[in-house]
């Protein structure tokens, strides 16, 4: 059997701590606030940023969603970016995507102060993640890592095939597992066998969007796998990148979607809130 290593009982012991330091900062004058930058009309996107202000208020996070809607210019965007940045009551600041067409998601994202950067979106962050600096990780990809660490698997030593090397998700993913000594390998849409790369891995960490991608073959006995793929069903559920049917009884274990990544980096999304709100009131 296959062990399903569930995101849902650290998700919300983070959020229980989240909640007690965000009370902490209200009572000392700093109450965190989180906006949430959007211009889209996208529905999957709106339930999304919905989610996220509804999990944070109950931790006692301010969200405030700025809708531009989506006939936004990046002009507007990038204004309504720096403005936030450059507001003292803004504490953490993500810019939702889909954005609007001839809109660049890196782009924009350098408006957003690195302070607040609580989703690591600023090309800055992720240059300081690389260098081993003081930085907001993308939520997704620390979420990797803390779900391997609440199930207690080590990292360090071992081989880890990280499918996907987007900006937010598998480059992010790589550098942080790096940092914890594993050994890291990074497929994407041109690598050529990847059953190859992924079957010589202790540690699979999928996410490159494509449902059931990883399957029995894909994977070595004893193999543990991190499903980070969130793909829309026709049902309106969600599935992953890996196989779940086709891995069981081969895998050590595996991320289960939905309830494995996804609700940690809501979690954390919402802790680098108020660890950004905590540097605030330091400073202050
Ligand atoms: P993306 O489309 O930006 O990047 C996908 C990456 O996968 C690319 O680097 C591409 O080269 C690689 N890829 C695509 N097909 C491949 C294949 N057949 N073999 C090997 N590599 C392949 O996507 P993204 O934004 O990085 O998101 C990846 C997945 O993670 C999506 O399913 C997304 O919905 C999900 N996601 C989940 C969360 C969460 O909180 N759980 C957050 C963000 C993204």
């Amino acid at each position: 059997m296959t062990d399903l290593l569930s995101g849902r009982e650290y998700a919300a012991r983070l959020r229980e701590r989240t909640a007690a330091e965000a009370a902490r900062l209200a009572a000392s004058g700093t109450p965190p606030r989180l906006a949430v930058v959007t211009a889209t009309a996208d529905e999957s996107s709106a339930w999304y940023v919905r989610s996220i202000a509804r999990a944070a208020e109950k931790c006692g996070i301010h969200c405030d969603i700025a809708d531009l809607g989506p006939r936004a210019t990046p002009a507007d965007i990038g204004a309504r970016l720096a403005g936030l940045s450059a507001d003292h009551a803004t504490h953490g600041i993500i810019l939702q995507t889909p954005l609007p067409p001839g809109a660049s998601a890196q782009e924009l994202a350098a408006e957003i102060a690195v302070a607040k950067d609580v989703d690591g979106a600023n090309p800055l962050s992720l240059g300081r993640l690389a260098a081993g600096l003081p930085a907001f990780a993308p939520a997704t990809a620390e979420a990797v890592v803390a779900v391997l660490d609440a199930h207690g698997i080590e990292v360090a030593g071992r081989r880890v095939a990280v499918v996907g090397r987007s900006t937010v998700v598998g480059k992010p993913a790589a550098l942080l597992l790096l940092d914890r000594d594993a050994t890291v390998t990074v497929a994407h849409s041109r690598t050529q066998d990847l059953a190859a790369l992924t079957g010589a891995a202790d540690i699979v960490v999928a996410a490159a969007g494509c449902p059931g991608l990883i399957t029995a073959d894909h994977i070595r006995p004893g193999a543990i796998l991190v499903d980070v793929g969130t793909n829309p069903t026709p049902d309106g559920g969600l599935t992953g990148d890996i196989d779940a049917a086709s891995v069981d009884g081969r895998a050590a274990a595996l991320t289960p979607v939905p309830g494995g990544v996804g609700p940690v980096t809501t979690a954390l999304l919402l802790q680098h809130t108020v660890r950004a709100a905590a540097e605030a009131n330091g400073a202050a």
